[in-house]
């Protein structure tokens, strides 16, 4: 994997010895945005080895950086779930006699420097974090490696994102996968032949000694707080409490929820509820979803799907966990990645997640404003806003779901007000917007992570440039999906566009998914922003020709 990569040189930087430092007050764990959990947390587990080994306690940093947030174009929802997490964790660290120290450092580049006199000031002489694959981070991380060792600190780094770690799975020629299938083949492989190494469960951390509560060094830790919201990033009260009611923080939450979803038997008078609304903590209590997940995973008017993926891209749950479970439950030997099984196929989409991770770990300019496919750089957009930066008409309806196409519109609806879209309807809303629309793929990129609360910049980009086709393993261009045809496929019953689209909610069958202009006037529901064959046309000669109209 190309050796300029931040990813490939922080790899060099930690095969460096770096000489066993003296033994310090205390060591730190540094917890970061994607590994909120206390079980199963590989940085943190090691630890609180080290601190058993040495005799001294461990403390928990957590630094809350604006700035990155910014730059990330992080969402508030994504904040606000962080937060509540963290006051979760306080207590629970604080059950333990461990401190978690939340602390506010505007600025993203200094953020080494502040870690390491956290370190200092608190005497400790090893750092452990776990690894964050985006480009910025692996620099930062980079940075630290440099600074740590001067001042007489060690820096232990460990990947816990992935069920496979990114770098591992290559080509023959040393080169990251850009395809799906033969890395997927390769993952299953490689998985099954090392599962003890892959999946293991890692030792919960130990508690430290009671007496850390009155030391005068970390007594006063004990004692700061969790804040409810970042300037900037506050949610209003309105929104905070939904997102409160529908995704619940904590660990237990989501490992009921995994539970729910794998159960082995389905409780058969809720198997097939029809319950499209039903979003988060809501959805888990209806019966086992992954018995149906291979033929239904499609359809966004049943809740087949597992609903885990804030709770895995915020690290609440193990993904390792996740492939566990699934083999416990369905008592195989081995991780089963069979099409035509539901867990089978549900491991498919969790190796999706380490395969756009491994991507964006070898191959960083996707993230970073470019299309993987360089042939596509010159595509013609649509102006998206006008001089003074308002969003065009086009644009302001797609976000508000008002493109008068009901499927995009119930899509885009259900974000808005649950943080959460179905795959499929991701997949629909943003084909929609980058070929019916014309617009630029990295604005819908921008505003799925403003309002998605599981926002993941590697899935989201791979997501994005699949539907736009300018990425890795893309959606042939000239595949561009007819919204009123997808429509009647994710959503057959039509529950989910009434639920979603009241406007609707009298219509049924064909009109339901492309409403009369009468009735559609009737009922006050927008006629629909473009027609449909006419853009089609227009994507298939843009894309054809780059840099021609
Ligand atoms: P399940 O169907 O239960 O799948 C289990 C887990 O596998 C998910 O929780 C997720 O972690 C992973 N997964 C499933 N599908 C994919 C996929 N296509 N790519 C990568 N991982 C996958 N996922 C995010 O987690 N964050 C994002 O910001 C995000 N943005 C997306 C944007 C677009 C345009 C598209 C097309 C997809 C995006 N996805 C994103 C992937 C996918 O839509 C969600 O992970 C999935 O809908 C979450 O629902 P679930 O937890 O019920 O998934």
């Amino acid at each position: 994997v190309d050796a300029n990569t931040p990813f490939s040189q922080l790899m060099d930087a930690l095969d460096d010895v770096v000489e066993k430092p003296k033994k310090g007050e205390c060591v730190v764990y540094w917890m970061r945005m994607a590994d909120l959990r206390i079980h199963d947390n590989r940085a943190l587990s090691r630890a609180s080895d080290q601190a058993q080994k040495d005799g001294i306690p461990l403390i928990v940093l957590f630094i809350i950086s604006p700035q990155d947030y910014i730059a990330h174009d992080r969402g508030a929802r994504r904040i606000d779930f962080t937060l509540r997490n963290l006051a979760l964790m306080k207590t629970s660290f604080a059950d333990l006699h461990i401190p978690l120290q939340v602390v506010t450092h505007f600025q993203r580049k200094t953020m080494p420097y502040c870690a390491l006199s956290f370190c200092e000031k608190h005497g400790a002489t090893t750092l452990f974090a776990n690894i964050e694959y985006e480009v910025d981070e692996l620099r930062r991380d980079l940075e630290i490696c440099k600074l740590a060792a001067p001042k007489g600190i060690q820096a232990n780094f460990f990947h816990n994102k992935c069920v496979i770690e990114p770098g591992i799975i290559v080509t023959k020629q040393d080169k990251a996968y850009t395809v799906y299938s033969p890395y997927q083949r390769k993952w299953i492989a490689t998985l099954n032949a090392n599962i003890p190494y892959y999946l293991e469960e890692c030792p919960d951390p130990v508690a430290n000694d009671e007496n850390v509560r009155s030391s005068k060094i970390f007594a006063q830790l004990f004692d700061t707080r969790v804040p409810d919201y970042i300037e900037g990033f506050r949610l209003d009260d309105a929104d905070r409490e939904k997102m409160k009611e529908v995704w619940p923080a904590g660990e237990d939450v989501a490992a009921k929820m995994l539970d729910a979803f794998l159960a082995t038997k389905a409780r058969t008078s809720q198997l097939g509820a029809v319950d499209p609304v039903a979003c988060g903590a809501e959805a888990s209590d209806k019966a086992s979803r992954v018995l149906k997940y291979g033929s239904e995973r499609d359809r966004a008017d049943r809740d087949t799907t597992s609903r885990l993926s804030l709770y895995l891209s915020s690290g609440v749950i193990s993904v390792r966990a996740c492939v566990r479970a699934s083999m416990v439950k369905w008592k195989t030997s081995k991780v089963d990645d069979n099409r035509n099984s539901g867990v089978g196929r549900w491991i498919q989409e969790i190796a999706w997640r380490d395969f756009y991770t491994n991507v964006l770990a070898a191959l960083p300019r996707v993230s970073m404003g470019r299309p993987f496919l360089e042939k596509f750089a010159d595509v013609v957009w649509e102006k998206h806003e006008d001089s003074s930066g308002n969003d065009s008409e086009a644009l302001k309806r797609w976000k508000a779901g008002t493109t008068g196409v009901p499927v995009v519109d119930a899509a885009m609806r259900c974000m808005n007000e649950m943080g959460w879209m179905h795959n499929r309807a991701r997949m629909i809303a943003a084909m929609f917007l980058t070929k019916d629309l014309m617009i630029d793929w990295r604005v819908g990129e921008r505003y799925f992570m403003e309002k998605l609360i599981d926002g993941d910049l590697a899935s989201n980009n791979g997501g994005w440039q699949w539907c736009a086709s300018t990425g890795v393993d893309p959606c042939p261009y000239f595949r561009i999906f007819n919204p009123y045809s997808q429509s009647s496929k994710v959503d057959p019953t039509g529950e989910f566009i009434r639920h979603w689209v009241p406007e609707l909610r009298k219509l049924a069958g064909p009109d339901l998914h492309n409403p009369p202009t009468v009735t559609a006037k009737k009922l006050g529901y927008p006629l629909p922003v473009v027609v449909h064959s006419e853009s089609r046309d227009r994507a298939l000669r843009r894309y054809k020709n780059p840099g021609e109209e």
